[in-house]
C-alpha cells in the first residue's frame, strides 16, 4: 500500500495545477493512466479565456459565458471563475509558460478572438497553448521533492467508507491498476481528487484523446456522487476530416481568424443558419454542418483561410499547416475537409467552487465535474481556465482541512476471479457502445432514439458487468465499465430533458421551456 497526503487521479491540467499548489505542503500522489503529459489538456490548442486587456471587462466575459450556457450557467460559479481569471494566467506567465507576444498589444502578448466571445481575450501559445502549458508544469512536477507521479497506473475504483462498511461517506483514496506489472496497488490518502478529464471517447468520433472514458464520472457515480447536465456534449464543428488521422481538430481561431465555412462548390452557408455566421456558437455551427451535410449527402464541408497571405497563415497556424500539408493539403492554397465531432462535456459530477463533490474528502476538478460555469453549452477556451481557478481554490481548501484518519483499507480481492477467456467480448462491446451512442445520441436526438440507446446500453451495461466480476481487470475492462457507465448517465439524463437548450437538441421538444432546470442524477434515488 502507498500512502499520500493527497491522491490526485490524471494528469490534465487540473491534476497538475492541484498537485503544483499542494506540493509545498503535502505529499502529493500524482496517478495517470498513461504518461505524464498524455490527456486533452495536452492537445488544447485555440488558448485560455482572461479579462487581461484594459478594453475588456469582467462583466463582457460573464455575459459572454451565460449567453453560450443558455440559460443554465451559475451566475456565482461564472463570476468567481472569470473573476480569478486574471490571476491565472499570471500564475502560468510566472512558471515560464511561452505565451505568444505581441509587443505593439499593451499587455505583451496576443490575444486573439473566438466563437461567442465579444472581445479578443484568448491568451495562446501559437496554435499549441496546451502542449506548451502541460510540459511547463510537467517539468515543474517531475522536479518536486514532494511529488511522487505513478504513471501507467489506471485508477479502478475509489476507497470509501460505506464500501469499507463504515459510517458516514467518506474517500480514504483509491485502487489502481499498475499496467506494466499487471497487478492492483492500495493508494490510501486523506483526501483524493478526480482529475480525470470528460467522456468523449464513450461516441466513435471524438477530437479528445483515448485518455478521456469517463473514468472518474463513473467512479465518483459508483462512491455516491451526484452528476448534472449530461446531456449537454459539445460537438466541435470543425475535426478535420481525412481517411489517415485521428481526431486531429482545426480550432475555433481559424473562425476567429476570418476562416469561411463552404459547401463543396464553393458556397458559402453560415450566414443563412446565424446572423453570426462562423462566428456563432459551437452548437450552431455544428448543427448548421450537420444539417448540410445530410441536405446534401456529403461526407464532409470545407473550412477556407486560404485567400489570407500564406505568412498570415504559417505564423498563426503552424500546427495545423503542418498536419494539413503531411496529408497533401496546402491549407495556404485550399480549404481544409472538416466534419463535427464530440469535444467536451459540459456535465459531470456536482461539485461547488472548491470542487467539493457530495463524498467527504472527494474532490472533482476539471472535465470531469459540473461547477455550473458550462451550463448548456460550453464557451470556447473556458473550460482551461475552470481547471485552474477550481484547481487553486479546492488546494487551499484541502491545504486548510484537518486530514482525516484512515481506516484498515484491505487489499484489493481477486481471489475469485480467472484469466479472460474471450478478449473479443471488450472489443466488440466497445465499438458497439460507440456507435449506438453516435447513431441514437448525436447533434439531433429524439425520444425513440434515446430509447433504442438505452435498450442497448443496459444490455451491454449487464454483460460487461457480468465480465469485470468473473476476470482479472485489464486496462480496456476498466475503460468499458466506466464508459458504458458514462453513457447511460448521458443517456438518462437526455430523456429527462423535455425541451431543446444549449447543445441539447430533441426533434420532439424543438421549443425551449421559459424556466431553466438542470438536470441532476442521485445514485440513491
Ligand atoms: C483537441 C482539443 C482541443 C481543446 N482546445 C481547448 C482550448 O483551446 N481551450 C480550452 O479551454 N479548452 C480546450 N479543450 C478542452 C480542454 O482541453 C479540456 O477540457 C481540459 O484540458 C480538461 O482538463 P482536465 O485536467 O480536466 O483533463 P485532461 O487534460 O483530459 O486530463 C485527464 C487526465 O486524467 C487521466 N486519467 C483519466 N482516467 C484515469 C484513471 N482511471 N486513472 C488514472 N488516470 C486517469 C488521463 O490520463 C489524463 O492524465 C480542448 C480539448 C481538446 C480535446
Amino acid at each position: 500500500m502507498l500512502k499520500f497526503d493527497v491522491l490526485i487521479i490524471g494528469s490534465g491540467l487540473a491534476g497538475m495545477t492541484l498537485a503544483l499548489h499542494l506540493a509545498e505542503h503535502r505529499k502529493v500522489g500524482l496517478v495517470t493512466k498513461r504518461d505524464l503529459l498524455e490527456g486533452s489538456s495536452t492537445y488544447a490548442q485555440g488558448g485560455i479565456a482572461a479579462v487581461l486587456d484594459t478594453g475588456d471587462s469582467v462583466e463582457a466575459h460573464i455575459q459572454d459565458t451565460l449567453v453560450a450556457g443558455a440559460g443554465l450557467c451559475n451566475e456565482d460559479t461564472t463570476r468567481f471563475i472569470v473573476e480569478h481569471s486574471k490571476e491565472a494566467i499570471d500564475w502560468l506567465i510566472e512558471l515560464g509558460v511561452p505565451f505568444t507576444k505581441d509587443e505593439t498589444h499593451k499587455t505583451g502578448y496576443h490575444l486573439t478572438r473566438e466563437g461567442g466571445h465579444s472581445h479578443r481575450r484568448i491568451i495562446h501559445a501559437a496554435d499549441a497553448t496546451g502542449a506548451a502549458v502541460t510540459s511547463t508544469l510537467g517539468q515543474k512536477i517531475k522536479a518536486h521533492p514532494n511529488i511522487t507521479v505513478l504513471e501507467d497506473h489506471i485508477a479502478i475504483d475509489l476507497i470509501t467508507s460505506k464500501k469499507l462498511g463504515l459510517d458516514d461517506n467518506r474517500c480514504f483514496g483509491a485502487y489502481a491498476l499498475d499496467k506494466q506489472a499487471d497487478e492492483v496497488v492500495t493508494l490510501a490518502a486523506s483526501h483524493t481528487i478526480l482529475a480525470s478529464g470528460g467522456a468523449g471517447k464513450v461516441y466513435l468520433y471524438t477530437t479528445n484523446p483515448d485518455t478521456a472514458t469517463g473514468d472518474g464520472i463513473a467512479m465518483g457515480w459508483r462512491a455516491g456522487c451526484r452528476v448534472s447536465n449530461m446531456e449537454f456534449i459539445q460537438f466541435h464543428p470543425t475535426c478535420l476530416y481525412h481517411p489517415h488521422t485521428k481526431s486531429f481538430l482545426i480550432t475555433e481561431a481559424v473562425r476567429g481568424e476570418g476562416g469561411i465555412l463552404r459547401l463543396p462548390d464553393g458556397t458559402r452557408f453560415m450566414p443563412s443558419h446565424d446572423a453570426r455566421a462562423e462566428l456563432a456558437p459551437r452548437d450552431v455551427v455544428a448543427r448548421a454542418i450537420d444539417f448540410e451535410m445530410k441536405r446534401h449527402g456529403l461526407d464532409c464541408v470545407y473550412l477556407d483561410i486560404s485567400y489570407k497571405p500564406a505568412s498570415f497563415i504559417q505564423e498563426h497556424f503552424p500546427n495545423i499547416h503542418a498536419h494539413c500539408l503531411e496529408l497533401g493539403i496546402d491549407i495556404t492554397k485550399e480549404p481544409i475537409p472538416v466534419v463535427p465531432a464530440v469535444h467536451f462535456t459540459c456535465g459531470g459530477l456536482v461539485t461547488d467552487l472548491d470542487g467539493h463533490t457530495d463524498v467527504d474528502s472527494l474532490y472533482a476538478v476539471g472535465e470531469v465535474a459540473c461547477t455550473g460555469l458550462h451550463g448548456a453549452n460550453r464557451l470556447a477556451s473556458n473550460s482551461l481556465l475552470e481547471c485552474m481557478v477550481i484547481g487553486r481554490a479546492a488546494a487551499a481548501e484541502i491545504l486548510n482541512a484537518q486530514p482525516a484518519e484512515l481506516p484498515v483499507i484491505p487489499s484489493w480481492d481477486d481471489s475469485r476471479v480467472t484469466d479472460p477467456d474471450e478478449e473479443v467480448v471488450i472489443s466488440h462491446n466497445w465499438d458497439e457502445l460507440r456507435r449506438a451512442m453516435w447513431d441514437y445520441v448525436g447533434i439531433v436526438r429524439t425520444n425513440k432514439r434515446l430509447e433504442r440507446a438505452l435498450n442497448r446500453i443496459k444490455l451491454l451495461s449487464e454483460e460487461i458487468n457480468e465480465y469485470y466480476s468473473n476476470f482479472h481487470v485489464s486496462n480496456d475492462l476498466i475503460e468499458l465499465r466506466n464508459l458504458v457507465q458514462t453513457a447511460e448517465l448521458i443517456v438518462r439524463s437526455a430523456l429527462l430533458r423535455k425541451e431543446s437548450r444549449g447543445l441539447h437538441y430533441s426533434r420532439d421538444y424543438p421549443e425551449t421551456l421559459a424556466e431553466p432546470h438542470d438536470t441532476m442524477l442521485s445514485p440513491s434515488a
